[in-house]
Formats: structure tokens, C-alpha cells, sequence
């Protein structure tokens, strides 16, 4: 089952794909054209062939002289530790404190995101979902991994997975119990199917005890997953203010 996984490196990353990919031509493949080797290890990120393939055309044009290796690291990296997820926390954390500008957000995400500096990168719209004590809002992308980089940069392994991407939707208070989120039952759940053309971040609840805290101090609380819906935004007990 989908578990919040430690960040690998590009290139670590793209190592493990491979090793994961020797599997699809030694394993017994089943029905669902998945080997045993990939049910064994469930927490597989992608299709390896597909890793296979962006690691071939990666060296084609580096050997071409097309791109530059370095400067592709440097863009992914950016994507992983500059801009995701702390755009989505500066754009949180505005919400909470000004309600005019929460207003805009959920009204028209993509332009009030750009209020704060933050451009679409590929002609996606942004859709902002408010996690309120009514409604628990998670976002999943059944298809592949669309999300909403932006604003919260790469997405992390277990979105792209196919466990978490069969389960948020079949059974999401299941998977929101993996991840440590219980839902009474009187709350009601919201799965969002992300695409090419809209992808989801969720407004979470502001944690109770912050009223006084300030935007920035806010934003630090925000978390990648509380935008995901995977997570609560909470406070540690010498957080809380009265
Ligand atoms: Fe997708």
C-alpha cells in the first residue's frame, strides 16, 4: 500500500527504475500485465518500461548534443527542493489569513495563484478544493500522475503508483487511514481525478491554535501532502497558542 516514501535523487531514482525494469523481462507476468515481480514490490513507481524510455531518449539527445545533462538535473531539482511544495504553502498560507484572496482562490485558482508570482507551466487550469470540517477533499490522478507542479513541484513516488491510484478511488477512507488521516464517518470524502487540463490542490483546514501566527509561519506548517489531502496540517504541542 501506498506509504509516504523518502525523497530519492533523480539519478538514484532512475537507478532503482531500471533495476525494477530487469523484472518485467524475467518475471512471470499475470493477467493485469504486471509480473510478479511488480507485486512483490507494489511500491514501484512508475511502469519501468516507461522510466526505460525516458533514460533512453535522455541519453539520445545528451549524446546529440541536444540537451545538456547537467541542466536537466538542475531543472528537475529545482522542480524537487526550490519551487514544490513551497508555492502551495505560500498560496495556503494567504488563504488563511486573507479572506478576500481565499475568495479568489477557490473562484479562479490559476489567476490567484499568479497574484503571488506563480505561472502554469503547460496551460493547465488549477482548481483549489477547501478541506472544510465538512468535507475532506484527496486528490489522485487515475490516469497517470497529473498534478499540479507549479505549485508543489514533482509529485511524490506514491502518487504515480498504481496502488494509490486504484485505491484513492475505490476505497479512499481506506487509503487516508494508511496515511494516518482517520475520517468520521459523518465527514464526507472527495476524490478528484486529476488531467492534462485541471489539476487539483487542496486549501486544508487551518490547524486550531494558529490564529496568531503569521503568514510565513504558516506556510512553514503547510505540508506537500495536506495539499495532497494525505495529510492534516497540525501543530506540535509547543505550537499551540491559546
Ligand atoms: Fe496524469
Amino acid at each position: 500500500m501506498p506509504k509516504p516514501q523518502k525523497a530519492v535523487g533523480r539519478r538514484g531514482f532512475l537507478r532503482t527504475a531500471a533495476t525494477g525494469a530487469a523484472g518485467v523481462v524475467t518475471g512471470a507476468t499475470t493477467g493485469y500485465g504486471h509480473t510478479q515481480q511488480d507485486q512483490d514490490h507494489s511500491h514501484q513507481a512508475i511502469p519501468s518500461d516507461l522510466t526505460l524510455r525516458v533514460k533512453a531518449l535522455e541519453s539520445l539527445l545528451v549524446d546529440k548534443g541536444l540537451v545538456d545533462r547537467v541542466a536537466l538535473d538542475r531543472i528537475v531539482d529545482a522542480f524537487e527542493t526550490k519551487i514544490g511544495p513551497r508555492n502551495g504553502a505560500r498560496v495556503v498560507a494567504r488563504a488563511w489569513v486573507d479572506p478576500a484572496y481565499k475568495k479568489r482562490l477557490l473562484a479562479d485558482a490559476t489567476t490567484a495563484m499568479e497574484e503571488l508570482g506563480f505561472h502554469r507551466h503547460q496551460g493547465e487550469d488549477i482548481v483549489a478544493l477547501e478541506n472544510t470540517a465538512k468535507i475532506h477533499n484527496l486528490v489522485v490522478c487515475t490516469l497517470c500522475s497529473c498534478y499540479p507542479w507549479p505549485l508543489l513541484g514533482l509529485p511524490p513516488v506514491w502518487y504515480k503508483s498504481a496502488p494509490y491510484r486504484s485505491r484513492a478511488v475505490i476505497d479512499p477512507r481506506g487509503v487516508l487511514k494508511e496515511f494516518g488521516v482517520d475520517i468520521d464517518a459523518e465527514v464526507e470524502v472527495r476524490v478528484w481525478d486529476s488531467t492534462a487540463e485541471i489539476r487539483y490542490m487542496v486549501l486544508p483546514v487551518r490547524p486550531a491554535g494558529s490564529a496568531r501566527f503569521t503568514e510565513e509561519t504558516l506556510a512553514a506548517l503547510v505540508t506537500r501532502d495536506s495539499m495532497i489531502g494525505t495529510a492534516r496540517v497540525t501543530l506540535d504541542v509547543n505550537q499551540v497558542q491559546a
